[in-house]
């Protein structure tokens, strides 16, 4: 479907962040907007911090349709909702914005969960008495233990250079929930052969100064029957994405994860669910021309 010239109907939809001009957002929305016939655009806003009050205020009195909000914001923006979903409560950070066209008045939802659920579901792994590894503990890994917690699985794992922080994820669940959650200490002694699923959720990997040569993993772990997700999108193939198809494992990427949280956004502000077929070409052709 062609996309409507912008005119004084045009609505928009923002992202809050800082750093923000760098993200793959606008890529994956305004072509769900296109591709639903919606009149709307998507742009991004890089601001300050101490600016972040102000400039929510300005988009719930614009009018804005609703806003991504990503690093540093999420926790901010969850202390200034006038509503908030039950998983965002549960987490304590919202990365979806929708305001109500009436009043006004602002829904938080964190989208991270369903994008990480949908990746995993995409792949055809089974939830049933799994072994979870979860490597990291900040604010991606506390959505995926989340996630994992709402599934059948069978124990979730954290490992995290600051095991205070795995233990405070692991402490924020009841009692009931935490019994499936153990913190580890250190991997020696861990048997890859024993986990399902191993999600990397933190930097190691990535495309920046000391740490894309890293693997969040021992080296001599053998990933054959693993499904690893890397959450890390840039660049497309970190280390354990390598080793692991070296190793015959399956592989979610970070683009699945990035493309299912959008969906998911982009059903909350329109009640529809976007084709996401031809969303990952796009995106791989712009990191590779634009970046
Ligand atoms: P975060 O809140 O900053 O947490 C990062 C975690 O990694 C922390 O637990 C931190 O440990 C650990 N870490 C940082 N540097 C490390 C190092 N050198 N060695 C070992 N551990 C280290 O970040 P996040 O938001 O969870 O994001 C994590 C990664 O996922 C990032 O690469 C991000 O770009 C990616 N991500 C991708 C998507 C997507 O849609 N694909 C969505 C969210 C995040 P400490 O607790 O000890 O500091």
């Amino acid at each position: 479907m062609q996309q409507k010239l912008i005119s004084s109907r045009t609505r928009l939809v923002g992202l809050f962040g800082n750093p923000a001009r760098h993200s793959l957002s606008p890529v994956i929305h305004n072509a769900f907007l296109k591709s639903t016939g919606i009149d709307a655009v998507y742009l991004t806003f890089e601001f300050p911090g101490e600016n972040f009050d102000e400039a929510f205020i300005g988009a719930k009195r614009l009018g804005l349709i609703g806003l991504n909000i990503t690093m540093p914001f999420k926790e901010n923006a969850y202390k200034l909702m006038d509503n908030k979903d039950a998983r965002s409560t549960a987490i304590g950070s919202v990365n979806t914005v929708k305001f109500n066209s009436s009043t006004g008045n602002s829904k938080g939802f964190n989208t991270d969960v369903d994008g990480f659920v949908s990746s995993i579901e995409d792949s055809g792994f089974n939830w049933n008495g799994s072994n979870c590894l979860i490597l990291g503990a900040g604010g991606s890994a506390k959505s995926s233990v989340f996630a994992l917690l709402e599934k059948p699985v069978k124990k979730i794992y954290i490992y995290n250079r600051t095991t205070e922080k795995a233990e405070k994820i692991k402490n924020s669940y009841s009692k009931e929930k935490r019994i499936k959650i153990e913190v580890l200490e250190g991997l020696e002694g861990i048997d890859p052969e024993s986990m399902d699923l191993i999600c990397n959720c933190t930097p190691l990997g990535m495309d920046a100064p000391g740490v894309s040569e890293l693997l969040p993993i021992p080296d001599q772990w053998d990933l054959k029957d693993v499904l690893v997700f890397e959450m890390i999108y840039k660049p497309l193939e970190t280390r354990l994405i390598i080793k692991g198809k070296n190793e015959g494992a399956r592989i979610i990427d970070g683009l699945d994860m990035l493309i299912n949280q959008a969906a998911s956004s982009f059903k909350i502000w329109f009640d529809i669910d976007p084709e996401k077929k031809d969303i990952r070409g796009k995106l791989v052709n712009f990191l590779i021309n634009k970046n």
